[in-house]
């Protein structure tokens, strides 16, 4: 979490997100996190949750619902890639398809003519559920979000003798990124 004003007592991202600094996988509570008030560590929290900030943080047009402790989903935007992330609590995993969240992702979609990518719990991009506007591909978009460690996938693919798409497979796990991401290119 960022500042406390705009976040005011959502603490989601301290659930949803992965943070490596202190070894804090995505999809559980961090140690550090009073639920609904705020980080108990606040003056000493990593570097990464300190510049952390979602796009309902940094987007005060979003609707009051769409707060991620209301909607129960963290969105998080790749701006060059037009993508938005919507990191779904694993205890809610229907929570994407509640008419608030339905009507956001098609405005994303539509007038933005931004990817939403569905994740709930950290499985595979391949199952993922995306909104894919017109001419451009899941594919595109799968590498988009790996952009980082695209290349390193890419090799690690082609060593284990596997597809791009298993690589990232394997990759999206918490151990998996650290195995391909370490992996020796
Ligand atoms: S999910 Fe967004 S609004 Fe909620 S605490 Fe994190 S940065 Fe703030
Ligand atoms: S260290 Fe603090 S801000 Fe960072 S995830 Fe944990 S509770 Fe949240």
């Amino acid at each position: 979490m960022t500042e406390r004003n705009r976040c005011g007592s959502c603490t989601m991202c301290c659930k949803t997100i992965g943070v490596t600094d202190i070894d804090k996988p995505p999809n559980v509570w961090c140690g550090h996190c009073e639920i609904g008030q705020g980080c108990k560590i606040y003056e000493t929290r990593p570097t990464s949750c300190r510049t952390y900030e979602c796009l309902w943080f940094s987007n005060d047009w979003m609707a009051d619902e769409l707060r991620p402790d209301r909607c129960k989903i963290v969105f998080e935007e790749i701006e060059e890639d037009r993508i938005v992330l919507a990191m779904v609590d694993p205890k809610r995993p229907d929570a994407w398809k509640t008419r608030n969240v339905q009507a956001f992702i098609q405005f994303m979609t539509h007038e933005f003519r931004a990817a939403v990518v569905i994740c709930v719990g950290i499985t595979s991009l391949d199952d993922a559920v995306m909104f894919v506007p017109p001419g451009r591909t899941r594919k595109g978009i799968i590498k988009s979000v790996f952009r980082d460690a695209g290349l390193k996938i890419e090799r690690y693919a082609a060593q284990q003798g596997i597809t791009f798409e298993e690589a990232v497979r394997q990759a999206t796990g918490v151990e998996g990124i650290k195995k391909v991401v370490d992996f020796s290119v």
